[in-house]
């Protein structure tokens, strides 16, 4: 279950709660139980893609040695 991080306006206290996805945007009290919240972004790992690279590595200069006849 996804967690999201709420801020209270009243009283300025951060928190914390697991909820549903469904449910992110409801209205959260804080734990002193002030109602006027706002939701955080959260930076929550959902899976990244950053470590994969998908593109070709560079080979060859492109001299003309392969092209021109001269290596076989
Ligand atoms: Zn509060």
């Amino acid at each position: 279950m996804p967690r999201y991080e709420y801020r209270c306006r009243t009283c300025g206290d951060t928190f914390e709660l697991s909820r549903p996805m469904a449910e992110s945007s409801d209205p959260a009290a804080c734990p002193a139980g002030h109602d006027d919240t706002v939701k955080l972004l959260s930076a929550v790992a959902v899976g990244g893609s950053a470590a994969s690279s998908s593109a070709p590595a560079p080979s060859g200069g492109g001299g003309g040695c392969c092209g021109g006849g001269c290596c076989g």
